[in-house]
């Protein structure tokens, strides 16, 4: 196989060959390294292995080829220079706040985030003597005003779930580095196809690859993507020890997942974007959160920042829970479920379920009303998804 710098190639490109090693076997398709560990052809050789003088295999906790596959095409898709896989989003997340927390640090985070990454920093890091301040995603001064001499890093999610807010991410960036913190994005929502946070400022990005880079709902992975001197001294040291480690069969899943990212991205943007449209005309839909709408309060911002608007819909119904219980009840194609990203259309009711172990007043803080339903749009035909949703509108 030639050795190319993948760099000078589109994302598209990047996705479907970047990564891949082939063997002495000369296959075409990425295989699944299914072992545990490596061997070593002399004793000396073993040591200078484990002391990291000569490149190579060790244990599959760590170093694995069909994971370094999927962690090099997704570093070159974010732009970024190295990337760690991990057995799930969360512990991709759990990994940053490990390798970079100490006793005594503190966090700003944003208060859309996913619902296990306040439970992470709140109940988890704070009783190691870390302290998070939550605060609004969009309101710039809140960020610069919670960071304090101590203050690690400020991590948000940009498009929020499941309010779909958009965050600025060049000008926290810019505030982040003005007080000496890093800035963390979870790319989860819009994947490199639609936002490349690194280009924007941020320092590390991380996903959830079980959404859209799996994107058909089958297996559960992280990632971490940094610069060569944050994962060298902070992310893989942990990996090693903490082992959180993605498995081959997954990572093998989620490289194909990769390879049809840009198309499924697209056409998820487009059916989300005509779905929006479409429900912004029901009667007993009262708000709709959708950056592409040109009353989205962030519109301009999703613009600049996104390639597309995502293909995640989120919209309040009149009734509160009640309505909105109703409303996922009188489907019957839709997929009542908390994944996302998927090429099935999913629903959910947050406020009950991913936002439910929340407490109620932390919710209302974050703005998850009881009439809120969130719909992870699918590749299905746009006009059986109407149908579905008009069954109970
Ligand atoms: C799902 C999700 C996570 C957590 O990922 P898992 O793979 O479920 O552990 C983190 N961030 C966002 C935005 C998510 O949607």
């Amino acid at each position: 196989m030639k050795d190319i710098d993948w760099k000078n190639y589109g994302l598209e490109t990047q996705a479907i060959r970047a990564g891949q090693k082939r063997t002495h076997e000369d296959e075409h398709s990425m295989p699944i390294f299914a072992t545990s560990s490596y061997v070593f052809k002399n004793a000396e050789e073993a040591a200078l292995r484990f002391t990291g003088q000569k490149p190579g295999n060790i244990y599959s906790r760590f170093t694995n080829p069909t994971v370094n596959a999927f962690q090099e095409r997704l570093a070159y898709m974010e732009g970024g220079e190295r990337c760690l896989a991990f057995a799930s989003g969360m512990a991709a997340i759990l990994a940053v706040g490990m390798g970079l927390l100490k006793s005594g640090d503190h966090v700003v985070c944003s208060r859309g985030v996913f619902g296990n990454t306040i439970l992470l920093f709140q109940n988890y890091f704070g009783k190691f003597g870390v302290e998070t301040d939550f605060v609004d995603l969009i309101d710039t001064a809140d960020w610069e005003a919670a960071i304090k001499p101590n203050t690690r890093f400020l991590f948000l999610e940009t498009p929020s779930n499941p309010l779909i807010e958009i965050a600025d991410i060049e000008l926290l960036a810019t505030i982040a580095h003005k007080h000496g913190c890093l800035l963390i994005v979870d790319n989860c929502f819009c994947t490199p196809v639609l936002q490349k946070p690194f280009t924007l400022g941020a320092d590390i990005v991380v996903h959830s690859a079980t959404k859209y880079i799996d994107g058909q709902g089958r297996c559960i992975g992280g990632a971490v993507i940094a610069g060569n001197e944050l994962i060298e001294k902070f992310i893989y040291p942990y990996l090693r020890t903490g082992g959180a480690t993605m498995s081959p069969f997954n990572a093998w899943v989620f490289l194909s997942g990769l390879e049809t990212l840009a198309v499924r991205m697209k056409a998820h943007c487009d059916s989300a974007f005509e779905l929006a449209k479409w429900l912004a005309q029901c009667p007993s839909v009262s708000k709709i959160h959708y950056p592409g709408l040109p009353t989205h309060p962030q519109h301009e911002l999703a613009k600049r920042q996104q390639s597309h608007f995502g293909g995640i819909v989120s919209f309040e119904v009149q009734g509160g829970k009640e309505q909105a219980w109703k409303l996922i009840d009188a489907t019957e194609m839709i997929s009542i479920t908390a994944n996302l990203g998927d090429v099935k259309t999913t629903i959910t009711h947050p406020a009950t379920t991913t936002h439910g172990r929340l407490a109620p007043e932390v919710r209302e803080l974050a703005g998850i009303k009881d009439g809120l339903v969130r719909i992870s749009v699918g590749l299905e035909n746009l006009e059986d998804i109407k149908r579905d949703l008009a069954r109970g509108l």
